[in-house]
């Protein structure tokens, strides 16, 4: 079947939810207009509240009960709208008693009729997670089938740092959430983030950080891609001399690819494995997000290491990715 995808590329501003939600509505509606609609879109991590919050109080207001909250009904929106799946990532709060709640960063799939059919919790947390008081999931990573017109997926969701190794301390190839998808015989996987770039970096100066905000005061056109003649362009080599936010974070874009390792390691015959990265972009505080949001199908043939050229096969295709610093959708059909 063809499986029609929708990543959605934010720039939320932080607490600004329904400004947020405005701005995602527009965004989808203008690239959904005279073109079929897709049976699955994804928004990223924290997708309409923002994700730098510097500690619970300050996130406390955005906190939503599973299934209950203004980034679920957005999302059930879109999905009854489109009639397509819809995920979505959202800061969850999950009751302890009348006054006291453990908090996620949870990531919520929504069915065509509004019904939540998966709510993932992140594993792996990142240290801004932890200031503003988010536990890790108790169940880690999961799988599970996903029935979309009538084909069963296994799926797995990640968010963010998850595809990084744990608390950056665990052993680079040790891949655990890739090898998690190869182990459960995952064909879809689907993550969220908030990555960060490259050209950021936690040492920025006031300097830098006035100097990247002020580019992004110039409103940026909405990317609406749909262009497979440039799918590929995270793989060439040539690197711009200078920022530019329409141009994907090819850095950023390559680095996932090695964090997918097993998936094209391990060979699986005939059994093709999706990988779609929605990710935010803009600057939020003095961080800056990678954008690049990408769909990735690692086809299950060997790969090859030519030691003498360094060169990797990987049998793979890209199909696509979005600037660094735009919001916009990538939108593609792929056989699977
Ligand atoms: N380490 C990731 C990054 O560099 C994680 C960020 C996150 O979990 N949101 O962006």
């Amino acid at each position: 079947m063809k499986l029609r995808i929708a990543a959605v590329q934010l720039n939320p501003i932080i607490g600004h939810v329904e400004d947020n939600c405005r701005r995602a509505v527009q965004i989808i509606e203008m690239a959904f207009k005279s073109r079929q609609p897709p049976d699955l879109i994804i928004l990223p991590e924290l997708a309409l509240t923002g994700y730098n919050f510097r500690n619970r109080e300050h996130i406390n207001p955005y906190l939503e009960l599973k299934g209950q909250g203004r980034s679920y009904k957005l999302g059930r929106q879109l999905s009854e709208k489109y009639h397509c799946h819809t995920l979505l990532g959202y800061p969850e709060k999950s009751r302890l008693s009348s006054n006291d709640f453990k908090v996620y960063n949870s990531a919520i799939l929504i069915s065509p009729s509004g019904d939540v059919v998966f709510n993932y919790r992140k594993t792996f947390l990142y240290e801004t997670d932890e200031n503003w008081g988010c536990v890790e999931s108790p169940d880690g990573f999961q799988a599970f089938n996903l029935n979309i017109k009538g084909h069963t997926f296994k799926t797995s969701i990640g968010i963010c740092m998850d595809l990084n190794p744990y608390k950056f301390k665990a052993p680079f190839d040790k891949f655990e959430f890739a090898n998690f998808c190869y182990k459960n015989d995952v064909d879809l996987v689907l993550l969220p983030t908030a990555w960060l770039n490259t050209s950021w970096s936690e040492d920025w100066t006031q300097n830098d950080v006035d100097k990247y905000t002020k580019l992004y005061h110039k409103e940026e056109a909405i990317e609406v891609n749909t262009d497979e003649s440039q799918n590929e362009i995270i793989l060439a080599p040539e690197e711009p001399d200078h920022f530019v936010r329409c141009e994907p974070d090819k850095k950023t874009g390559r680095y996932w690819i090695l964090r997918m390792n097993p998936l094209y390691t391990k060979p699986h015959p005939g059994k093709k494995k999706l990988v779609i990265i929605c990710n935010r972009s803009g600057m939020e505080g003095s961080m800056m997000y990678a954008g690049t949001s990408s769909i990735f199908e690692f086809n299950g043939g060997p790969s090859r290491f030519n030691e003498a050229t360094g060169d990797m096969f990987i049998d793979f295709n890209v199909d696509g990715s979005l600037g660094q610093g735009n919001e916009g959708v990538l939108l593609r059909g792929v056989e699977i």
